[in-house]
């Protein structure tokens, strides 16, 4: 029996196609959306996908191509022939084509395209004969050249733009629509001496060879920086590989009557549901993104809506411009969300390029998750697993305070909202330099291009001197919920003298600016924001998702300021109140010290009593704020010497101001020194030492629940045991906190409602499970410390060594990020069951930094935890990920 031999290209084109959008994992998603538009019949240029299976194979092969895939490409190739009555380099009749790549998930201009493909020396003057125009047939040869020599051959852009500026100062010609036909001639050859140059051999003229040479380079672009750097920021596994998208070109340049533009069926930065886009008369693509010239509005009321004069394509081309829109909205209702689209018009006649489910703001996705429930396109259910949650971190920051002062440096497009403060930076290297010394910066570019993507990652913000709204700067801001200000104009950046002149000022590095996203403004100085607005389209879908949540969402928070934002947010308790972060605070760290250097039981004891009252009020606080619902108390953690100063002169000077003894002081702080901390003497190995320390805190949180119990529904207070790990352990612990508690109680005469628990930060606590619940009534998983120890990594240092690990590929990801499922998750699915088995009500949550991530959350839905603790400002993302993780059956 023979077996079908592999299918490496699938074509698509006429009506028909090969494929559809369901196979994006083969196809890419441009390839999957490029099928599947064919097949829905409308005009799609005809052409072939060659499969992301394929560019695995050549990675696999030491960059080589399965036997087949010759043989299947010059098969596509015939049928994009006869489709197009053209054959690929022929003088006359010459087919010319795009290669581009798409990945399963989109990456903008992350990887290589080729246009024009298939001119040279004969073809050229073919194109200009079918064309009737020369001029454009040079000019697509010249930007051919270009674009080949850079993605393909190696060849610095540089090279071609000083030839290019060389003729038009001969010429004295200002922009390049003043260059005539023999002009472009002439640039022709001058890019083919200069290629000649630079490679000792001629710009290949056969049209087969280049299109390899295409392939390749796109295959090739695949694990370049800028990819694998984008891929790492949105883990996008290397393993899926890039396709590749061969099609017949269709010409936005062929005069007046040609456009191209980029589309989106709504607003992607407000939502609004609107058409949105921009396009250009008489232009390639690449000129639309690369903010080289400034597009037109799509819509009349777009444009009137910016106080433009160009006319729009409603206006300009108004017969086109019905079928486009008529397309467009046949395109979002098929696939049932905002598409994101890019189209040509030559000679009047309208091409479809690519669509795609268009990126967008956090506030746009809300929005038009709610607006497509209200039009019946989707359910609610839909509408929760529709909106990204890390993508709310956007929503939950602050926006200018509308009664601040303004100066306003500069105006330019509100390329993507929000707003951010730092100072500013010209260079994507030195953003990040800086942000990794803990400065906010604001990237100051002329334009953005996929080199600069690492600073922006780094910078708050984003400025750009020239560029339109679907600039480069623009969609990957928006993509990354940097707010940003692209086409500045009025900015004149001096990159060598380090700053830019605005308005009759000059702004150096350092200078600290504000940018308003929103209204696309520049802002001097440091300007007030104010906190975000919950209600409208979060609140709904919020709610949607709270309907379908199992898991219960509380807050790590220890400051009332965290604790009323996490209730604000939606928290429905405290996971970890971590009591150390109490005690250095002005008034209390000298009692605190006092208790550290005290000889003896009854010197620490009289240190503790002047602690317990500062202890008692911050516990009435939370308890007031969080009105009865649970709060996790973890008692003291960390070890002692983080309490001290750390050199000698900080010792010194501290014996000075407090009439210590310095010697002694100095003395007790190397005792307690340690280089292991995380091993070390803390957690409760602090209260098994010292109790007197642990009977303070347990003290202080029964007297301050007493209190407010008597004014307001009785607090429902855990106390929290960290790094435990032997049955004996915990025991000891439980039976001094019911002793205190008890002893407290009865003073008062109150009951108070309460729970003793432990952390599981050890991997001895998830085996002994077990014996760890005879005496625990909950376990949190301290997964900070569980990872710490379980890796025998610390998260304090081990960031300087991570790096080179996921490069390599040995971590797919910082595993004090997103949870090791595989080794720590094992451990909790250990601990869950062997608590359970002592203890079946037992109560289970995470606190350690997990608790926020979504990839981390999906897991806890798994494992069946009752809760997960994250920062304050993590809530909603965790609402929304625990919901989605529901309604997927995780
Ligand atoms: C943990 O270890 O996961 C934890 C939450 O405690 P901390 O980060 O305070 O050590
Ligand atoms: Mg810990």
């Amino acid at each position: 029996m023979t077996s079908e031999p592999t299918r490496w290209v699938y074509g698509f084109g006429g009506g028909v196609a090969d494929g559809d959008a369901s196979m994006k994992n083969l196809l890419g998603g441009k390839g999957a959306n490029l099928a599947e538009m064919s097949a829905l019949g409308l005009p799609v240029p005809p052409g072939f996908t060659i499969t992301t299976e394929a560019c695995t194979h050549y990675y696999a092969n030491g960059q080589t191509y399965p036997d087949a895939l010759k043989i299947q490409v010059s098969e596509a190739l015939k049928k994009v022939e006869s489709e197009t009555g053209k054959a690929f380099g022929d003088p006359k009749n010459p087919l010319l084509v795009s290669v581009r790549s798409g990945a399963r998930a989109s990456m903008p201009g992350m990887m290589d395209t080729v246009l024009n493909l298939g001119l040279n020396d004969q073809t050229v003057e073919g194109l200009a004969n079918l064309s009737g125009d020369r001029r454009f047939a040079f000019d697509s040869y010249r930007r051919f050249i270009q674009m080949y020599s850079n993605v393909v051959l190696g060849i610095e852009h540089n090279v071609f733009e000083e030839i290019l500026d060389e003729h038009k100062d001969r010429l004295d010609v200002h922009v390049d629509t003043g260059l005539m036909a023999e002009d472009w001639e002439r640039i022709v050859a001058d890019y083919k001496i200069a290629v000649e140059d630079a490679l000792g051999r001629p710009f290949p003229q056969d049209a087969e060879l280049q299109l390899w040479g295409a392939v390749s380079a796109v295959f090739d672009s695949w694990m370049n920086d800028r990819a694998k750097f984008y891929r790492r920021m949105h883990d996008i596994p290397e393993s899926w590989g890039t396709a590749v998208n061969i099609q017949s070109m269709v010409f936005g340049n062929m005069g007046d009557t040609s456009a191209t533009g980029v589309a989106f069926t709504r607003n992607p930065s407000t939502g609004e549901a609107a058409l949105y886009g921009e396009f250009l008369i008489n232009a390639q693509g690449e000129d639309v993104v690369a903010g080289i010239r400034t597009p037109q509005a799509l819509t009349r009321a777009a444009r009137e809506a910016m106080g433009e004069r160009s006319p729009s394509m409603e206006e300009a081309m108004p017969t086109v411009f019905a079928e486009f829109k008529s397309v467009v909205e046949r395109l979002e209702r098929h696939y049932r969300d905002m598409q994101d689209i890019e189209f040509t018009v030559e000679r009047g006649r309208l091409y479809m390029l690519q669509t795609r489910n268009g990126k967008r703001t956090a506030k746009a996705a809300l929005k038009i998750a709610c607006q497509l429930v209200g039009e019946g396109l989707i359910s609610s259910d839909e509408a929760v697993l529709r909106v990204d949650p890390a993508s709310l971190d956007q929503l939950l920051h602050p926006t200018i305070d509308p009664s601040a002062v303004r100066s306003v440096i500069a105006a330019g497009l509100p390329a993507s909202p929000g707003a951010a403060t730092g100072k500013i930076v010209f260079s994507a290297d030195e953003a990040e330099r800086l942000s990794g010394l803990g400065e906010a910066v604001i990237l100051v570019r002329e334009e953005t291009s996929p080199e600069d993507i690492h600073g922006m990652h780094a910078a708050t913000g984003v400025i750009t001197a020239r560029g339109g709204m679907t600039s480069h700067a623009a969609v990957v801001a928006r993509g990354m919920g940097r707010p940003c200000v692209s086409g500045a104009g009025e900015i004149q950046i001096d990159e060598s003298a380090q700053c830019f002149r605005a308005r009759g000022r000059i702004f150096s590095a350092g200078h600290i600016v504000t940018i308003d996203g929103g209204k696309g403004e520049v802002l001097d100085g440091a300007v007030d924001m104010v906190r975000p607005e919950l209600s409208g389209d979060f609140a709904e879908l919020m709610a949607w998702a709270d309907s379908h949540r199992r898991l219960k969402i509380r807050a790590n928070a220890e400051t009332p300021l965290d604790a009323r934002t996490a209730r604000e947010f939606g928290a429905e308790g405290i996971g970890l109140c971590r009591t150390e972060h109490m005690f250095f605070d002005e008034g209390r760290i000298a009692a605190v010290r006092e208790m550290i250097l005290a000889d003896d039981e009854a010197g620490r004891r009289r240190a503790l009593e002047k602690i317990l009252p500062f202890q008692k009020d911050d516990f009435v606080e939370l308890f007031q704020i969080m009105a009865g619902l649970p709060v996790t108390i973890r008692l003291l953690d960390p070890p002692l010497h983080e309490f001290l100063p750390h050199t000698e002169d900080e010792l010194r000077t501290l014996a000075q101001s407090n009439g210590l003894d310095a010697d002694k002081l100095i003395r007790r702080a190397k005792e307690l020194q340690e280089t292991n901390p995380m091993l070390g003497w803390r957690g409760c190995r602090l209260g098994v030492a010292f109790p007197e320390i642990y009977e303070m805190q347990v003290r202080a949180i029964f007297e301050a629940a007493i209190e407010v119990s008597k004014t307001a529904k009785p607090p429902a207070p855990e106390i929290m045991h960290p790094l435990v790990g032997k049955r004996e352990e915990m025991k000891y612990l439980k039976d001094l906190t019911d002793r205190v508690a008890r002893q407290v109680m009865s003073e008062r005469g109150v009951e108070i409602d309460y729970q003793v628990g432990t952390m599981i930060e050890l991997p001895r606590a998830a085996i002994c499970a077990d014996h760890l619940a005879e005496s625990a009534e909950f376990f949190s998983f301290g997964t900070n410390d569980l990872t710490q120890t379980t890796f025998g990594i610390s998260r304090d240092d081990s960031g300087r060594f991570l790096d080179y690990y996921i490069a390599k590929g040995i971590y797919e990801k910082d595993p004090f990020v997103s949870l090791d499922q595989e080794g720590v998750g094992e451990l909790i699915k250990i601990a869950v069951e062997r608590g359970r088995a002592t203890r079946p009500s037992v109560k289970l949550g995470i606190c350690g930094e997990h608790g926020g991530d979504p990839a981390s959350i999906h897991f806890c839905e798994r494992v069946g935890l009752d809760y997960v603790s994250c920062s304050p400002y993590r809530v909603p993302i965790a609402r929304l990920a625990a919901a989605q993780a529901a309604l997927q059956g995780s």
